[in-house]
């Protein structure tokens, strides 16, 4: 077939047919049958989601001067977080489009704050990071001319080693980074500590709650047994939520949110050498949709604490269910200490991925940890449906695994 661009235009009907068609190959998560990407709390909140989102369908959140209700929205979606993650007066924040941009301005805030602050430093800034953080902070540096430094998480709990981490401290470190969870074995570093380490060493601790951000505090309100992780430990620079997680949103919704709004004023870009005058962004993005904006802010007001706080006793429900199956399983161990929705197990004498490659042929979309081996679901409401028929296949599963003594070419990819 030759690229072609289409010629005559057709109809509406026919196209929205080819776009259902297009779904049937599609991994089911409304069948709870995806442990990660679509975080569902419930076909009424999709509604709330889908609806504002039509509502500012065409509205641009570039355009401040000509949507102040957009504005109006970021900023009470801004001050309802900064709330919920115990930022003291002086703190700030933007919405962005999603995790990785929050970590992209979270760092850049970093490196000019340094660059105005510090002098006499040569060589690339740095980032001190546990081996667990997300990719994110790397495409960052990447993009942005900074090298990162990954440090080994320490114990069974894959927990960010903070003695490590501070030998890994150099006169050129701009940024901590610590995660709340981090994304392979769901490990809540512990920020505490490390908030004492960065005002010890003066350098910023940034918190990756893109997880978490909305989850965590509404566990602890639940009676989990979480210790501080947000801005009242006061180290804590700034931090990356995702409302387009366990948020509930639509996507292209997070959040970067800083303690101080000094710090904070490095993050914005500023030109002005053209033809159509002062151009002042936040944001990395230029046009941003204004229906992402909406649906956050109606989201989190239709679902409100005690929305927040039932969707996160299922999270956790949920994942327990799971945990006492694979613990109840011979040959299955944990990975880890799971406190929220991410769980991750591994097999004692077989292979693994092979067990993944068996519920995959029985329709289950299969998460992978590469280290050490194992199985990764990162669970939500959605899955309170299918754990059942997830723990009878997934016994299957290891039945089939242990009496073939199969194995797997699968790798582990994101
Ligand atoms: C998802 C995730 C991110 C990145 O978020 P995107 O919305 O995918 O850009 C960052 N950190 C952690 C821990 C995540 O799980």
């Amino acid at each position: 077939m030759g690229r072609q661009f289409p010629k005559a235009a057709r109809r509406w009907g026919d196209l929205q047919s080819e776009l259902a068609g297009l779904h049937e190959t599609d991994a089911d998560w409304r069948d709870g049958r995806v442990p990660l990407y679509v975080f569902h709390a419930g076909d009424d909140v999709a509604q709330v989601a889908k609806d504002a989102y039509l509502d500012y369908f065409s509205e641009n959140g570039l355009g401040g001067a000509a949507f102040p209700g957009l504005q109006k929205l970021e900023c009470a979606i801004v001050d309802a977080s900064l709330a919920l993650l115990n930022a003291p007066q002086n703190a700030t924040g933007t919405l962005t489009s999603g995790g990785t941009e929050s970590i992209f301005l979270a760092v850049k805030t970093a490196r000019d704050h340094a660059a105005a602050k510090r002098s006499g430093v040569t060589g690339a800034p740095e980032i001190v990071l546990p081996r667990t953080a997300h990719p994110a902070f790397d495409k960052a540096a990447h993009y942005q001319g900074l090298k990162t430094v990954r440090v080994e998480p320490a114990g069974p709990a894959y927990r960010a080693d903070v003695g490590a981490m501070e030998q890994a401290i150099t006169e050129r470190t701009i940024l901590i980074v610590s995660s709340a969870p981090a994304f392979p074995h769901g490990a809540i570093d512990p920020i505490a500590d490390l908030g004492r380490l960065a005002e010890r060493r003066g350098i910023p601790l940034h918190v990756d709650a893109c997880v978490g951000g909305f989850l965590v505090p509404f566990a602890r309100m639940n009676g989990e047994p979480i210790g501080e992780f947000d801005f009242a430990v006061p180290g804590v620079a700034s931090m990356s939520a995702d409302i387009h997680k366990y948020g509930y949103a639509a996507k292209g919704a997070s959040l970067v949110l800083y303690r101080d709004a000094d710090y904070a004023a490095h993050q914005a870009f500023v030109f002005d050498d053209w033809h159509r005058g002062l151009y002042r962004t936040k944001t990395f993005t230029g046009t941003r949709a204004g229906g992402a904006i909406a649906a956050a802010w109606a989201v989190m007001n239709y679902l409100g604490e005690d929305g927040y706080r039932r969707a996160a006793r299922e999270v956790v429900d949920v994942r327990r269910k799971l945990q006492s199956a694979i613990e109840e399983t011979d040959g299955l161990h944990l990975i880890g200490k799971p406190e929220l929705g991410i769980i991750a197990y591994g097999a004692d004498d077989f292979d693994i991925n092979a067990v993944g490659d068996q519920l995959a042929k029985k329709g289950w979309y299969v998460g992978r940890l590469s280290e050490p081996k194992g199985l990764h679901l990162m669970l939500n409401p959605v899955h309170a449906g299918s754990m059942d028929r997830y723990i009878s296949d997934l016994r299957e599963a290891v039945d089939i695994v242990r009496r073939e003594d199969v194995h797997s070419v699968t790798a582990a990819t994101y």
